[in-house]
């Protein structure tokens, strides 16, 4: 089996694996006891913040440990809003990840806040000049996401990010998916606010992290015994923060193994495979058409919408193939509907319906990639002959 949706999630790694055994057997106290027990989970969670700090390249203090991107993304949106006495105007995209896309509506529904969602390209990318004139001296937030679930697209964050500063408005982006592949540093990206999620960086699900930058306030979603500097009240995931930033540390050796000897860098090599597998698959699949930027994308992510085809058949004559992957966003599914980030870029519902998604993590190979192709154009033969 070739598994091809890593952009749903990815197996623990065996070091986080073992990273995290010790907390959840001997080391098993609650941080907040008065105990050696106690004492040394808490130890255990300060070096995983620092650890995730030294990858995001901000201070400790700004971490709040959370049960994942969809709180992370929540506590940002809703707690930087609600905090913020700013105004009511809320300023993001149609192809965000639901827990932005819903944080907001909450906002909308219940606080009174106002949305505009900056249009996207063809391509999935926000133009800086549409970003710009949807900011309003009223507006309380902005959030674009680092890297699309869907297509891959890569935004320009720095560069949104200063337009929102210039009008001293706070920016959060959603690096969930861009995690394990584009460095992450705060002050180049520029941002206030940052959400990532471990289960898509090799380590267990139900644990994240919110940047939140120096002083901006932030309302707590949590209430409770006061943990996290009272931001997520809740007894700590000790063992889930060190496999967090276990998986960090891991993603940060990766992707600084550069080309100093004469190797390409991790992120580039993912790259290269990936655009051969594009390349076989527009081959093997004539009239197939790759979605999201051809290349401002995520190395791990390349999805493909198969015109005359249904993209729930195609996922099913592949797996019967051997490969696994998404015919949308996992995040969603059980939802029957066309993909919200297609439709946001333009295409017709039935063509969005046949979107196949294939993204892979760093341990998937070329030669898996290069035998999958072939794969892809057969399931695609198959469905268009059956006329699903
Ligand atoms: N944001 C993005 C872009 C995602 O792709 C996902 C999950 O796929 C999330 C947020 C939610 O993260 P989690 O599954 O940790 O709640």
């Amino acid at each position: 089996m070739i598994y091809l949706d890593a952009a749903a999630t990815s197996p623990v790694r065996r070091e986080v694996l073992e990273a995290m055994w010790p907390y959840l057997t001997g080391d098993f106290g609650n941080p907040s006891s008065h105990h050696a027990v106690g004492e040394s989970a808490a130890r255990a969670l300060a070096e995983a913040r620092t650890t995730v700090a030294t990858w995001l390249g901000c201070r400790a203090s700004e971490l709040t440990f959370t049960s994942g991107g969809t709180e992370a993304d929540n506590l940002a949106i809703k707690g930087i809003a609600l905090a913020n006495p700013r105004g009511r105007h809320i300023v993001t995209t149609r192809i965000e990840h639901e827990a932005v896309l819903e944080s907001v509506d909450y906002l909308v529904r219940l606080h009174g806040f106002s949305v505009s969602f900056v249009p996207v390209g063809r391509d999935g990318l926000v133009a800086a000049a549409d970003f710009a004139a949807a900011l309003r001296p009223d507006t309380t937030l902005a959030s674009v996401m680092l890297a699309n679930n869907e297509v891959g697209t890569i935004q320009p964050i720095a560069q949104l990010a200063a337009l929102a500063h210039e009008h001293g408005i706070p920016f959060h982006t959603d690096a969930v998916q861009a995690a394990g592949w584009l460095p992450l540093d705060v002050r180049t990206l520029g941002v206030d606010a940052l959400s990532v999620s471990g289960h898509k960086i090799g380590a267990p699900k139900g644990v994240g992290v919110l940047y939140v930058r120096g002083r901006i306030p932030v309302e707590p979603l949590i209430h409770g015994g006061g943990q996290e500097r009272g931001r997520r009240s809740g007894t700590e995931n000790v063992a889930g923060a060190v496999g967090l930033a276990t998986a960090a540390r891991l993603v940060m050796e990766r992707l600084a193994a550069d080309d100093g000897d004469g190797r390409a860098t991790a992120a580039s090599a993912a790259s290269k495979s990936r655009d051969a597998f594009i390349a076989a698959v527009l081959d093997e699949a004539p009239g197939a058409s790759l979605t999201g930027h051809p290349t401002a994308r995520l190395p791990g992510t390349a999805s493909f919408v198969f015109p005359g085809t249904n993209g729930e058949a195609v996922l099913l004559e592949l797996e019967r193939r051997g490969t696994v992957c998404s015919s949308g966003s996992a995040c969603a599914a059980g939802s029957e509907d066309a993909s919200h980030v297609l439709l946001a870029l333009g295409y017709p519902d039935d063509l969005a319906r046949t979107a196949v998604r294939f993204s892979w993590g760093p341990d998937t190979t070329a030669a898996e990639l290069a035998a999958v192709a072939p794969a892809v154009g057969d399931a695609v033969r198959t469905v268009s002959a059956l006329g699903r």
